[in-house]
């Protein structure tokens, strides 16, 4: 099939004296200098309210960078009737001219919106110069060229055989109605590629991002415009989820909900969805990948440098704000000193601190109410003599939502910050004996309600091969001898089962299969 043959988006290196730096500096600048005011997309009209909220960097929370215009119900009524108008147009539009705009789409990231799109992920999401880089450039266009070349290999996929005299055929339907695609805050990427992975299949979307990503969204947005996506077929509104949620989970259109965020969020859209079922016109694909509590685990035979690698980068990197972030870890006694010696010389050299500032590795989380559940965890891990806080256990809102990389060691592997997800830069750690190395693979297994990422971290290929086999219902994205993050698109599909989501791998086949609804066709001569 004639589409260029996809390769990952190079990350560029942003050094001291480089163009790069130079240019993000410059577009970090102009964000800051300059207060937009962002509206909503309805039909391919702006939309302005006039009952606005503001959006200030995280880690310097007295700053407005921009106003957006937020939405009620007739908004959502408003981007639904949009989005059913567009779709008569949009679907019968050949599949190679949609895979034009959002190629064109990709183009448009990773060149004249490059600088943009990153300093809004930096300014907004308070995400270092590195980590917007690979989220909002090399993944987000890594989603779009990857997977407009499934989409025309779903297109171009072997027909059933059919006998003499019988023609049989399968053809790949959009569903039948609108999907409803609810992005989190912790990836641009994800915001990007949840309408448009939709949309490419020839589907009209409603899109409602978290409040606090408005700023990369509406980046996103002119990107896609600019690239040709018509008006109606992605809607982009800021209206509270709840509300956009009763009317979208009760209207008969609805037909699919491609969803990132947490567990809990989840679990009550799939319960209204089951209430309402007999509303419906059709089944609704719900597609859901939601929270992690991803887990380092340590072998006896490992590199020490290895582990602390793993260790530190798994659970610090973007403040632990990763679906995939370590949070746990089972190390071994026999190892523990020179791991804890090599993690904490590390974290020794750690900055915190705005992004502006292209130094500091870990940044602010995100807002005032993740900032507050994190000091909650750490003041009760510091009053409680069970437990030891070895690195960090500090904060300072005064005026970045700052929290310290912060390694708690507990003796009890059921440890509340061992099974429950914080969504942020606390690792805790369990050592355990090495002769319990069996043992504590049945911990992993049942400590947490969640299956996304882990890693073993081994240099024996039997024990390499006794994890991977005991831990398969554990984690949805397995590692041995890396980090349990940084999945990058086409090389290692996303997702995990369990709480942690329906795994239908974000950035592969599987996913997009479920925003199509095949008809067979079978015609006798
Ligand atoms: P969140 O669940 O708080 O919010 C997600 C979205 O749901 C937001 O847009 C919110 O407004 C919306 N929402 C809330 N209630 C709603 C309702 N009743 N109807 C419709 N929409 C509603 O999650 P978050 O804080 O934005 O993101 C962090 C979470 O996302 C973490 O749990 C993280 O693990 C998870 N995550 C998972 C993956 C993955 O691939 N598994 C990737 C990234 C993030």
């Amino acid at each position: 099939f004639n589409i260029p043959t996809p390769v990952n988006e190079p990350v560029l290196n942003y050094g001291p004296r480089s163009v790069e730096r130079a240019a993000l500096k410059a577009a970090l600048e102009e964000g800051r200098a300059k207060q937009i005011d962002i509206p909503m997309y309805i039909g391919g009209k702006e939309v302005r309210t006039g009952k606005t909220g503001t959006v200030r960097p995280p880690h310097d929370h007295q700053h407005v960078l921009a106003t957006y215009h937020i939405g009620d119900a007739s908004h959502v009524n408003a981007a639904i009737d949009a989005a059913l108008a567009a779709k008569a147009g949009w679907e019968a539009l050949a599949w190679e001219e949609r895979a034009a705009i959002f190629l064109k789409a990709a183009d448009l990231l990773s060149g004249p919106y490059r600088a943009k799109i990153n300093a809004a992920t930096m300014l907004g999401q308070s995400k270092n110069a590195y980590q917007a880089e690979i989220d909002s450039v090399c993944e987000m266009v890594d989603f779009l060229r990857f997977n407009v070349s499934y989409m025309a290999e779903i297109y171009a996929q072997q027909p059933p055989i059919s006998p003499k005299g019988i023609w049989n055929r399968v053809e790949q339907r959009p569903l039948e109605g609108f999907v409803f695609a609810i992005t989190p805050f912790n990836f641009t990427a994800i915001a990007g590629n949840l309408p448009t992975s939709a949309a490419m299949m020839g589907n009209v979307v409603v899109w409602k991002p978290n409040d606090t990503q408005v700023y990369a969204a509406n980046v996103l947005m002119e990107a896609f415009i600019e690239a040709g996506v018509p008006a109606g077929v992605i809607n982009l509104i800021y209206v509270d989820g709840p509300v956009a949620g009763d009317i979208i989970f009760s209207h008969p259109d609805f037909a699919g909900i491609h969803f990132t965020g947490s567990t809990p969020v989840f679990q009550n859209i799939w319960k209204t969805i089951g209430t309402n079922i007999h509303k419906y016109k059709t089944y609704p694909r719900i597609v859901g990948e939601t929270g992690g509590k991803d887990f380092v685990l340590v072998h006896p035979s490992a590199n020490v440098d290895v582990a602390v690698t793993a260790l530190v980068r798994g659970a610090f990197e973007y403040q632990g704000q990763k679906c995939s972030a370590a949070s746990r870890a089972y190390l071994p006694k026999s190892l523990w000193p020179a791991i804890k010696t090599g993690m904490l010389n590390e974290l020794a050299g750690i900055t915190v601190g705005p992004v502006e500032n292209f130094e500091n590795f870990v940044n602010a989380v995100i807002d005032e109410k993740s900032f507050d559940k994190l000091a909650k965890y750490i003041d009760a891990a510091n009053s409680d003599s069970s437990v030891e806080v070895i690195a960090g256990g500090t904060y300072d809102k005064s005026k970045g939502w700052f929290i310290q990389p912060t390694v708690i060691v507990t003796q009890d592997p059921q440890y509340v910050t061992m099974r429950e997800e914080l969504f942020g830069p606390v690792l805790t750690i369990y050592v355990y004996n090495d002769a319990e190395f069996d043992d504590i693979l049945t911990v992993i297994d049942s400590t947490s309600i969640y299956a996304l990422t882990g890693c073993i971290i081994s240099q024996d290929r039997y024990a390499i091969a006794q994890a991977t086999h005991a831990l398969r219902n554990a984690a949805g994205n397995f590692y041995v001898n890396d980090k349990p993050t940084g999945a990058v698109v086409g090389q290692q599909p996303f997702g995990g089962a369990r709480g942690s989501g329906t795994n239908d791998k974000a950035g592969s086949m599987i996913n997009l299969l479920r925003w199509v609804s095949p008809r067979t066709i079978k015609e006798t001569f």
